[in-house]
């Protein structure tokens, strides 16, 4: 959970003057200190990683230091989200083993539990998160006034968050979710489909899906491990270098692949190939399948492209 310090914005009209007078104590507690130390002029920061001075602004706040190191430090940023990620994780699997402890007898969990008495009351910043993930809002619509007064028609009180502030909080989304994606694949067995396309604006996109079969339910699964712009060249090596970098940030091993399913056109067959040597490598036995939804289209394809000459040749016999 952001600290107030994190949650205050330059729009923000909740700060009052006793939180900003107390700011400079409370802020020494937040995470970025690791990297700061202050300068004689209370206004500034002293960064440890580049020595550069950075202006805390005029209510003292840690916002600046936090979207310098996001900028300048992507790597320590990302590391910091990674921690908080996994801290989250292993707080809420905690939390789960107690409950199902107190479950486990059911005549016993009626007295030592309250947790069906109480209604888990969702918070606006997770809320907003979901919604505009899940309905692909761009980044300004927090700073739209129409959008901020219904939620201020809503509830008076309703925080006001700027751009950067749900930027900051998507990265942590971001980096939990991963964390979460990779609790779940550990030690699955599993089979991933790749391929690359041409956008209208000729762009080039290649896509990673991992596919596993969960033991306990026997349900299909699928997570898409990423949808990136294509920076490099086309070949087959290519695709199989990006799939192998998003195979490797999901620790997900060649020994646990079973399968690899691409379609059936020159280039995807080759990177099967290549898929297959490489698994077989790293002693593991992934198996390439050409996609048959694919090669159905070319046949299809293929049987109705005589159709037309077939259809010219019965009106021809019937005008003789
Ligand atoms: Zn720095």
């Amino acid at each position: 959970m952001a600290t107030p310090e994190q949650q205050r914005t330059p729009n923000d009209r909740s700060t009052r003057p006793s939180e900003i007078a107390s700011s400079s104590s409370s802020s020494s507690r937040s995470w970025v200190w690791e990297y700061y130390s202050k300068d004689t002029n209370p206004i500034f920061a002293l960064c440890s990683l580049c020595r550069t001075k950075v202006n805390r602004g005029k209510d003292m706040s840690t916002g600046p230091l936090m979207r310098h190191l996001q900028r300048k430090h992507d790597r320590v940023y990302r590391q910091h989200l990674s921690a908080k990620a996994l801290l989250r994780l292993s707080q809420s699997s905690s939390m789960h083993t107690t409950i199902t402890d107190s479950t486990g007898d059911s005549a016993i969990s009626s007295t030592l539990t309250l947790d069906p008495f109480f209604i888990n009351c969702p918070s606006f910043d997770d809320c907003l998160l979901k919604w505009m993930i899940s309905s692909y809002q761009p980044l300004r619509i927090v700073e739209d006034p129409y959008f901020r007064r219904m939620c201020q028609s809503l509830n008076k009180k309703a925080p006001i968050i700027s751009r950067d502030k749900i930027k900051a909080l998507l990265a942590e989304r971001f980096q939990l979710t991963v964390e979460l994606t990779k609790n779940i694949l550990k030690g699955q067995h599993f089979s991933f489909t790749t391929d690359g396309w041409t956008s209208l604006a000729n762009i080039g996109y290649v896509t990673c899906t991992a596919h596993f079969i969960d033991r306990t339910t026997w349900k299909l699964h699928s997570f898409v491990m990423g949808l990136y712009e294509k920076d490099g060249g086309s070949r087959h090596e290519d695709i199989v270098d990006y799939c192998e970098t998003q195979l490797s940030f999901f620790n997900l091993p060649y020994s646990h692949a079973v399968a690899v399913v691409t379609d059936t056109e020159n280039t995807m067959v080759a990177a099967g190939r290549l898929f297959v040597q490489h698994s077989a490598e790293a002693n593991g036995s992934t198996k390439w399948l050409g996609c048959i939804d694919h090669l159905l289209q070319l046949v299809t394809k293929k049987a109705f492209s005589g159709m037309f000459f077939v259809y010219c040749f019965f009106i021809y016999l019937c005008t003789l």
